[in-house]
């Protein structure tokens, strides 16, 4: 008889894994590095050929799809270029991003109202003060 099949022990499958609740994939780390240890814009190809420099199997569709769920993680930002969508790394300096909400296309902005959130959080007692803003709409292309 074996213990396979034995029962787990009561609520041990309640408690998560780190590999479920972080997500993290090996295909998200490699394309983090490649990004990170780039200056420049890149396409879903250009890391594509940089991955397969470095002698990673990662197939296109996974960087496009994984490059995707960074950009909705706000770990890259998408640039149009013509009629593709290539990527940087979220600038470490606070920004906010105005997004097309058609094709993707990503630009950093600073908002007029930095001062103003920290004073009106102030007024009411708040620290620690944090703030997010989005924007979104139709870019010149896309009209
Ligand atoms: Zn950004
Ligand atoms: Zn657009
Ligand atoms: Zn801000």
């Amino acid at each position: 008889m074996t213990n396979t099949d034995m029962p787990r022990p009561p609520g041990a499958e309640l408690v998560p894994t780190p590999s479920v609740t972080k997500r993290r994939t090996r295909q998200r780390d490699l394309i983090a590095s490649v990004l990170a240890g780039s200056d420049q814009i890149m396409t879903s190809q250009q890391i594509h050929n940089r991955l397969s420099q470095q002698g990673q199997s990662v197939g296109l569709a996974t960087v496009y799809r994984t490059l995707a769920a960074m950009q909705l993680a706000g770990e890259v930002d998408a640039v149009r270029i013509g009629q593709e969508l290539a990527y940087r790394r979220c600038s470490q300096t606070h920004h906010h991003h105005l997004t097309c909400r058609s094709c993707g296309n990503t630009i950093e902005i600073m908002a007029p109202l930095e001062r103003w959130a920290e004073s009106v959080a102030a007024e009411h007692g708040f620290t620690g003060i944090e703030h997010v803003i989005e924007i979104s709409g139709l870019c010149p292309s896309c009209q």
